[in-house]
């Protein structure tokens, strides 16, 4: 089988340093493995997103050389895909309406364990619905954290598959999307190891594929915050393409890479021989921003 893999930026600001490592990482992978590369814009949350930012964040791809094989896909066209799945999943009974507020899941502890609403339907608001989380530890595997192990019921509880809004969650939309872009591995920062549990399960209840997973180290600021888009991690376009590579070659532990002075075209073809990270460790934000 080809290997798959793929970048999914959400457009809530521009591609950063922090943003490009998974972007890096996910091609260097696919590449390494004589596979391809796809790149999906996440734009399935409309308060979030940033006037602009899907096409300055495609351009700076473009920039630094990293071309996706096929067309890219934008979830924002995907939503018939996304009500067919959560149909799938409500004639299950595997989802519940919800009307529980922020507040009220607060003082539960910020989980909500109870596979039914604690408060009950209220006629005056829209219902989130719910995932109806088992009681049980799940177990998989990931290539650079290893072996994981989560409690569903009492560290991810009853997720949301559809916000208030109508809109369908991340989790949702990114295992239709991956199974229908036929995904076989997902490289992506380790913020999002906890979506992974919530992604499984989605996956086994509609008889989806699960990819192989990679969780790349986050990287930190000097007050040991992730960077990221929401914190106004300075965009890239401040830096040139090939030390901006350079920069994230070093991040990821291919320091030799970084050291080749050349154009990105040819500093990404002399990476692919470089190993991913292996280690757990967190990196500091090496780029001097
Ligand atoms: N769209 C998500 C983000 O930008 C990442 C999706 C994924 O890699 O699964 O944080």
């Amino acid at each position: 089988m080809t290997v798959r893999g793929r970048f999914a930026p959400s457009p809530t600001g521009d591609l950063h340093q922090g943003s490009l490592l998974a972007a890096l990482g996910s091609w260097l992978s696919a590449r390494r493995q004589g596979g391809q590369w796809l790149v999906r814009i996440d734009d399935i949350d409309p308060p979030r997103e940033v006037a602009g930012a899907s096409q300055r964040i495609l351009a700076s791809l473009k920039r630094l050389g990293l071309v996706p094989d096929t067309p890219v896909l934008f979830q924002s066209q995907r939503r018939p895909a996304y009500d067919q799945a959560f149909e799938a999943l409500r004639q299950e009974n595997l989802v519940f309406p919800c009307w529980c507020s922020r507040q009220l899941l607060a003082s539960q502890g910020g989980v909500h364990r109870d596979g039914h609403c604690l408060i009950g339907p209220q006629t005056d608001r829209a219902p989130a619905w719910r995932a109806r989380t088992p009681d049980e530890v799940l177990h998989f595997h990931d290539r650079i954290l290893g072996p994981q192990q989560v409690d569903l019921r009492q560290t991810v509880g009853d997720f949301v598959v559809r916000r208030v809004e109508g809109f369908d969650s991340y989790q949702l939309a990114t295992v239709v999307d991956d199974a229908w872009q036929g995904v076989s591995e997902v490289v992506r920062g380790a913020d999002l190891l906890s979506s992974t549990p919530r992604q499984w399960l989605l996956q086994r209840w509609l008889g989806l594929p699960h990819p192989d997973y990679a969780h790349l180290p986050v990287l930190l600021d000097a007050q040991g915050r992730k960077l990221s888009k929401s914190s106004q991690a300075p965009a890239l376009d401040e830096m040139s393409p090939a030390d901006a590579l350079r920069t994230a070659l070093r991040q990821l532990g291919s320091p030799a890479a970084a050291e080749i002075g050349l154009p990105p075209a040819e500093l990404l073809a002399a990476a692919l021989s470089m190993p991913l990270p292996s280690a757990r460790s967190r990196l500091r934000d090496t780029s001097g921003n």
